[in-house]
This record gives structure tokens, sequence and C-alpha cells, in this order.
């Protein structure tokens, strides 16, 4: 067995790549199958995700765009009352953010309001493999014709107001920590999840070491019999899930894995959200291995953005 520190990394390498390779470098956390990325991997991978319907891999990634459009359009947009998008009313533009996935079903809900052909006919432009499914060429009507669309790039939504940037800047962490601490974290839901599937890994295989990863209990300091007693019923965990797996699937064998068990998760939100789990998952009452991570998360957080945290 092997027994690592909680950790966490904050996403910012995949803010600087495209929208498909992010979709895939996240995505492949749920199958821990990262040796898989190649230069042409992405696009194959996300389209299979879409067929199949693993649809929170299409909440990785968010678009802010700025829609310049009458009042009446934009009422009508409200009308349909969009869901998972961040919209303010500025003076010369409407700024829209959204995951894929709320374009995506928003299109298919709503294709016929003619901000949402706008939008969605502005970004297939350039990423058609993202919305193939749902986008049926639009109306191309002069309504539509007459909306202008644009992307803010991530440098545009950083030097908005602390308010606007709070609700249009994402932040994607992957966290490496105990089943006990990723069972809490999902239940904070305006976020997005994906992790680590102890269905689809079968810790027997080589890729694994063949053998189960634990996270070290922040409880029981090394050397105490506390620790002794707990690496014992880890060991002892461990075999008999190599044990199983002889014979049976890793969804069966996983039914004998402990909260121990090493878990990577990303959670993808707006930093509104990030406020709103920090208040909660820093505070003296939040349970001590969420602390671990969240108390110096939160305090890089800040750093990054003063203004809002
Ligand atoms: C110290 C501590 C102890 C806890 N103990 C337990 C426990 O014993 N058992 C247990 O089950 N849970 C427990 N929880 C979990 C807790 O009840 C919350 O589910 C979790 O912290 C997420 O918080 P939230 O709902 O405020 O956040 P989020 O889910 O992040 O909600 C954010 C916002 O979304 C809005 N929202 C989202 N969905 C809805 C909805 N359906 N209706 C209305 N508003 C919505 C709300 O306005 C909310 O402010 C505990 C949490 C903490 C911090």
């Amino acid at each position: 067995m092997r027994v690592v520190e909680p950790s966490y990394v904050i996403q910012d390498e995949l803010d600087q790549a495209s929208l498909v390779v992010r979709l895939e470098a996240c995505g492949r956390i749920c199958y821990k199958s990262e040796e898989k990325i190649s230069k042409d991997s992405a696009m194959p991978f996300v389209k299979k995700i879409a067929e199949h319907g693993h649809n929170s891999v299409m909440e990785m990634a968010v678009v802010t765009l700025g829609v310049h459009c009458s009042a009446e359009q934009f009422a009508e947009l409200l009308a349909v009352e969009p869901r998972y998008l961040f919209m303010d009313r500025l003076d010369e533009e409407i700024l829209i953010t959204g995951s894929i996935r709320s374009f995506r079903e928003l299109y298919a809900r709503s294709g016929d309001i003619a901000i949402v052909e706008a939008m969605l006919s502005f970004m297939v432009t350039d990423h058609v493999y993202l919305f193939e499914g749902v986008w049926d060429g639009g109306s191309d009507s002069s309504a539509v014709r007459g909306i202008a669309v644009r992307k803010l790039e991530l440098r545009e939504v950083e030097g908005l107001t602390a308010a606007l940037l709070a609700r249009h800047r994402f932040c994607g962490v992957m966290f490496t920590v105990n089943r006990a601490v990723t069972h809490e974290i999902v239940r904070h839901r305006p976020c997005s999840y994906l992790q680590e599937s102890q269905r689809y890994c079968r810790y027997s295989q080589d890729k694994f070491g063949s053998q189960v990863t634990f996270i070290k209990p922040m409880f029981f300091a090394e050397g105490t019999e506390e620790y002794e007693l707990w690496t014992k019923a880890m060991e002892d965990t461990e075999k008999i899930y190599l044990q199983l797996l002889e014979s049976s699937t890793p969804q069966a064998a996983r039914t004998v894995l402990p909260n121990s068990c090493k878990t990577e998760i990303i959670v993808y939100c707006n930093l509104v959200e990030w406020k709103h789990i920090f208040s909660l998952r820093t505070s003296p009452a939040a349970e001590p291995s969420m602390r671990e991570v969240m108390i110096p998360l939160a305090a890089e957080m800040k750093d990054r953005y003063p203004a809002v945290f």
C-alpha cells in the first residue's frame, strides 16, 4: 500500500489551454487515463464523452461572452429562465458566463430565442465539435444577425471589477484527499465536479503499482498506537480488495474500500462559490481533514484575488 499526504493544485495551466484540451484533461481524472493524452486525443475523447452522456465533463470549461442586443431580446432570454448562466447587464453589453454544458442545454431547450442562437452561432465558428448533436445550423434570421457577440479572454475577465470578477471568474482546483472529504465537498451544489472512479479504476493494475493508495490521516501521529492500528486496517483492506479483484469487478471489490482511500477530485466554480465554501470549510466547526486543505487554499485565493476574498 501507499500512503500520501493530502494536497491540492489550482489548475492555472488548464486556464491557458483550449476548451477541448481542458475538457479532456479534466475528464480523464475519472478513469486515471492521463497517460493516453496526446496531441490528437482531445477531440475524439470529448466527442465520445458527449455521445455517452457523461455530461459533467462538459461543465469543466466556461466561456464568458459579451453580448450586444436590445432590451427586448435580453428580456426574451430571461423569460426562458436560463439555468447555470451568470449574467450581468453593463452599459455597453451583457456579460454572460456559462459552461459548455449550460450553453448546449440552453440551445437544445430554447434555440428559437434570438440571443441563444446568436451565442451558439458565435461559438460554433471555432468549436463546432463541442456542440455536436445539439447545433442544427440555426435560422440565421435578421434578428440573430443583428446581435453582436464577442468572447472575453481570461485577462479581460481578471480585469473586471470585484463584484463581476467574483461571478464570472471560474477556478478549478484538483484535490488529492480522502473519500470522506470528497463526500463532503460534493455537497456544494453550485460547483461542477469530476472525480477518480473506483468503478473504472482497478488498483491491481500495474499503472497503480498493484496497490491501493491511502491518505495519511491527520488525526494520528506516526509512531503512535493509533497510527499502527490504522496502518493494519489499511493493509488488511488492501489485501482483501486485491483478493476480491481476482474474481470480481472493481465496482464489486470497492465495497470494502475505506474512507481513507486516496481520491482525486476537481472542483470547478466561480469565486462567489469558493468564498462560500471557504466560509464553511475553514471554520473550527469543519472537519479537520477538510480544513487541512481548505485553509491553505483559501489563503492562496486571497493572495490572488484580495478584492474578492
Ligand atoms: C460543519 C458542518 C457540518 C455539517 N454536517 C452535516 C451533517 O451532519 N449531515 C449533512 O447531511 N450535511 C452536513 N453538512 C453539509 C451542509 O448541510 C451543507 O449541505 C453543505 O455545507 C453545503 O452548504 P450549502 O448548502 O450552504 O452550500 P451550497 O450547496 O454550495 O449552496 C450554495 C447556495 O446555493 C443555493 N442553493 C443551491 N441549491 C439549493 C436548493 N435546492 N434550494 C435552495 N437553495 C439552494 C443556496 O442559496 C446556497 O446559499 C455539514 C456542513 C458543515 C460545514
